[in-house]
Parts: C-alpha cells; structure tokens; sequence
C-alpha cells in the first residue's frame, strides 16, 4: 500500500492520485491555495463583512431574523450560534431536524443551548415513512445514510430562509469536512460561495447532484436563493477552544464517550458501512486536512485513523437491529 508523504492518505482513498513525488493531490492543491487558506485574519474580516450586509439585508426586507442556524445538538451547531448572538450580534432563527436519530446528549444540550442564548428554535418533524425511503435508497444506491441528513437539514435552510426572508444561512461544517475533498476549485469555500442548494449540495456531493435531480431523487429547491456561509472557514478554532468556551459559557453537558457526532446515535453504523465501502474510516479525509493544517503529525493521525479501524471493523448486533428496525419502511 502507497501512502501519500505529506499527509499520509492511502492510495485507497476516493478521487486520490499520488504523484511521482509521493504527494497526494489534495496536499498540492492545498500547497497551491495555502496564502488563502491561512489568511484567518482576512477570512474573518470577509465573514464579519457578510454578517454586517445580511443585518442591512433583513432590515430592507422586514425580516425578524438575520440569520439561519441547523442546530443538531452537537458541539460545532452549538458554538456558531453561541458566536453569531454574542460576537457577532445577529438575530438568529434556529431549527433542528428530528430524524429519529438524535441522542440523550444532542437533546438535552439543543434545549440548554437555546434557554442560554435565547434564540427562536423551530423543530421539523419530516414524515416518517418518506425518511425512511430516503434511508432506504440512500443504503441501496450510495451504501450509506449520512447524505439523507445532510440533504433533508440544508433543503430546509433554504426552505425557511426563502420563507422567513433570511439573507445568510450560516452552517457548522467543520474545514475538514470542507477542505477534504477539496482537490480542485469546483466551488468549494472560501473561493466560492454558494447560494442555492444546488451549488451547496455540490460543494458536498459534486456531480451526484445533477445525476440525483435528472432522476427526480432529491428536491433541490430551485429558485430559492439565499448566501450560506460554513462558520469555521472563516474562524480559525480548535476543538479544544470551541469545548472550553461552551463549558464555560453555557454549561455545555459533555458527551459520556469520546466518539465523534456525539449527536447522532447510529454513527458507529455510518462509520462501519464506510468502512465496508472504502476500506477506512469517516474522518480519513478530516485528519489528514489537520496534518496539512499542521495541527496534527502524519503519525498522530495514522494513530487515530488505525483506532477507528479497529472499533469499526464490525458492528455491535443490537445496534445493527435498531438501527435496521429505525430505517426499514413500514408499509
Ligand atoms: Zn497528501
């Protein structure tokens, strides 16, 4: 197996090319971009600009709201809402999805978060049955679920802003999500930003969008238009940092393990299909973005990714049944 010098991604990994030099071409388009990518300071003031427009914007408009926040309960939601009320000074219209997925910890600090930092919170309780078709074909066709969410809570930003007249979506993608699959400048953040759900969508799910729409599989929203903005692109913070502040500002109830999106029950199953489909494990392309960022050694995060392998490599059997009785339709 050849692994990429820098970063260290195996040649395994989905749209990979390690070139004669042993570097991956994720690393040289990282390389290639770096002065922008690390430019924080420059890619804050652009944030703290479009904040600045999107008050000017609802206030032209008559909105009640500035902004438009998916909150899961998880620790990244949390904080971006934390930061546009108190840094930022946005009004802020919050929602959450109910997916049938949503753990003890995502609830209870979804309801903390929003006694603390008095935002309105809307929650969205899609048809059952049609989720679990969505959950089906996804299983079928992609070999995973993850999609089905992060489809279902961007197409209902767009829904609400375009109801509510909200200017700016702002999400709490983290930039290793974001810069993961960034090998090319096919509108991915900062370069670009999108501003349809379609243009969104691809940033994640490049051209599967067009192929999913051609088929009536998804519903894009068309003609809906607002800015949506990924929170951590602009702000450069640790996990660490974004822990600390919530602890400390808003009693933030931590998560019993240490697994990754603590929000989300059948995470074990996302990373054990992933497995099963590649060969590693969810955040391959997330710590290598973190060792191209410097935060993390090549070796730290091979040590992580071959801890992931271990407990992923098989799947505990009652949670295989609920999560099977959870998206199996009913009629
Ligand atoms: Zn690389």
């Amino acid at each position: 197996m050849r692994y990429c010098e820098k970063c260290g991604l195996p040649e395994t990994y989905h749209g990979i090319r390690i070139g004669e030099d042993g570097v991956c071409n994720f690393c040289d388009f990282y390389e290639e971009h770096k002065e922008k990518l690390r430019d924080h300071d420059g890619l804050e003031a652009f944030f703290a600009s479009r904040m600045e427009a999107a008050k000017e914007e609802a206030k032209r408009r008559g909105s009640k709201f500035d902004c438009l926040v998916g909150l899961s309960g998880g620790k990244d939601s949390t904080y971006v809402i934390y930061q546009l009320r108190r840094k930022y000074n946005m009004r802020v219209l919050a929602f959450t999805v109910d997916n049938g997925f949503s753990t003890q910890f995502g609830t209870d600090n979804v309801k903390n978060a929003l006694d603390k930092l008095q935002v309105e919170h809307i929650r969205i309780t899609p048809d059952d049955e049609m989720l679990r078709k969505f959950y089906e074909k996804s299983l079928q066709l992609l070999k995973n679920f993850c999609g089905v969410c992060f489809h279902l809570i961007h197409y209902y930003s767009y829904l609400l802003a375009s109801q509510y007249g909200i200017p700016v979506i702002v999400n709490g993608r983290t930039r290793g999500q974001i810069l993961q699959s960034a090998a090319a400048e096919r509108g991915i953040e900062p370069f670009e930003i999108s501003h349809s759900l379609k243009e969104f969508e691809y940033q994640m799910f490049g051209r599967l969008v067009d192929k999913l729409d051609g088929y009536s599989c998804i519903d894009l929203l068309h003609g809906v238009e607002a800015e949506d903005l990924s929170f951590f692109m602009y702000h450069k913070v640790s996990d660490e940092e974004v822990l600390e502040t919530l602890e400390r500002e808003l009693g933030w109830i931590k998560p019993v393990s240490s697994v990754p999106h603590a929000d989300c029950w059948a995470h074990p199953m996302a990373e054990y299909l992933c497995m099963k489909k590649f060969g590693y494990p969810v955040r391959t392309g997330e710590t290598a973005v973190l060792v191209r960022e410097e935060e993390m050694t090549k070796e730290e995060a091979k040590a992580l990714i071959e801890g992931d392998c271990a407990q992923y490599d098989h799947v505990d059997p009652e949670l295989q049944e609920r999560f099977d009785a959870r998206v199996r339709q009913r009629r």
